[in-house]
């Protein structure tokens, strides 16, 4: 068994909060994740399983190789049934903040939350959360908010209840967060977590599949493309970085999602730990940026400093107000500045 990493009190506050109320409603950050889909179904599935009420509600569209996840075609999405989410919102006894740390990370969702009467409390594992939720369970120290929710779950003695659809979306968040194990803290209790997973009989080989080899035709022509044509390499700052235009992404018949991972690439190449993206959002006039390292780089800072966004050491993001050209050209002089002795 795991030991718990909680305070009595607070899970007996939790206990409470869960056993006291019937209609829970959990929402994510906007460009949901595995991680985040898979922490508020996983969380969902073991509530449901409880007799009580749960409602995902999600800023924007989930990349479509998340769709296998059991739940996931009842989520609701806020940007295209507003009036629903709006009202589960407001009528909500319990408010779920998961896999963000500030309510700007939930877009037009954020004053709702905000304002709602529901109790609120935040399960997460980003750094420095704001103080928006009346009961915080935030632990950066973890692999992901997954892993999170499944501590929780135990401590409250739940595991017994936890179903194997439960397990799958957690799993998939625990997976998808780490680069498949590969990176961020992989403890040796996330191991024992994940064999208490294959005791619910989850089939991780059928979950990876689903995930990593299910691309469109057109995503990984789009890989190749950026690799082959766009990717920049910096030797003399271990760093690379990769861009794309609106205009890119459609001749690539571009889904949502299928961006999602190749910020991750240019690490494979010796001698670069430092991996930049910049993309222009396909609504909203702006670059979105991603950022991944290896070892001690600080993405966060590098995020915060120069693109108004943070995140983890190794994997951060941010946005910038301008033109793609603009945000290369920033990009290319922050890492000279950044890298200053
Ligand atoms: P991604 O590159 O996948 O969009 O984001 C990677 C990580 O960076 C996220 O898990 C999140 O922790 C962080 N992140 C992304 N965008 C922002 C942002 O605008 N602000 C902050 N504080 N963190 C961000
Ligand atoms: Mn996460």
């Amino acid at each position: 068994m795991i030991k718990s990493i909680f305070s009595e009190a607070d899970i007996e506050r939790l206990r409470r909060i869960v056993e006291e109320n019937s209609l829970f409603v959990l929402t994510c950050h906007a460009g949901p994740d595995g991680d985040a889909l898979g922490s508020t179904l996983g969380l969902a599935h073991y509530l449901t399983a409880l007799g009580k009420e749960a409602v995902v509600i999600v800023p924007d569209a989930y990349p479509d190789f998340l769709a296998w996840m059991p739940g996931s075609q009842e989520v609701v999405r806020f940007d295209k049934h507003r009036e629903k989410a709006e009202l589960m919102l407001a009528m909500a006894d319990v408010i779920l903040a998961m896999d963000y740390n500030a309510l700007s990370r939930v877009d037009d969702m954020g004053p709702l939350i905000g304002n709602a009467k529901a109790v609120k409390v935040l399960v997460d594992h980003h750094l420095q959360p704001d103080a928006f939720c009346d009961l915080s369970f935030s632990f950066p120290q973890l692999s992901s908010t997954c892993e999170v929710v499944f501590r929780l779950v135990v401590a409250m003695g739940g595991f017994e209840v936890l179903t194997k659809a439960a397990c799958e979306c957690l799993y998939a968040g625990m997976m998808t967060d780490t680069g498949c194990f590969s990176y961020g803290p992989c403890t040796q209790e996330l191991y024992i977590i994940i064999s208490m997973l294959m005791q619910k009989e989850i089939n991780k080989d059928r979950i990876y599949n689903k995930v990593f080899n299910n691309y469109s035709e057109g995503r990984l022509r789009m890989m190749g493309y950026v690799l082959y044509k766009k990717m920049r390499v910096f030797p003399e700052y271990r760093a690379s970085l990769i861009t794309l235009s609106r205009e890119e992404m459609r001749r690539f018949d571009f889904n949502k999602g299928d961006t999602e991972g190749l910020v991750n690439i240019p690490l494979q190449m010796k001698g670069v730990y430092f991996s930049a993206f910049l993309r222009e959002d396909t609504e909203k006039d702006l670059i979105r940026v991603s950022l991944r390292s290896q070892g001690t780089f600080p993405c966060n800072k590098f995020a915060a400093r120069y693109f108004n966004g943070g995140g983890h050491l190794n994997a951060s993001g941010g946005q910038y107000l301008g033109t793609l050209q603009e945000a290369i050209r920033v990009f290319e002089e922050a890492l000279a500045e950044f890298n200053k002795p």
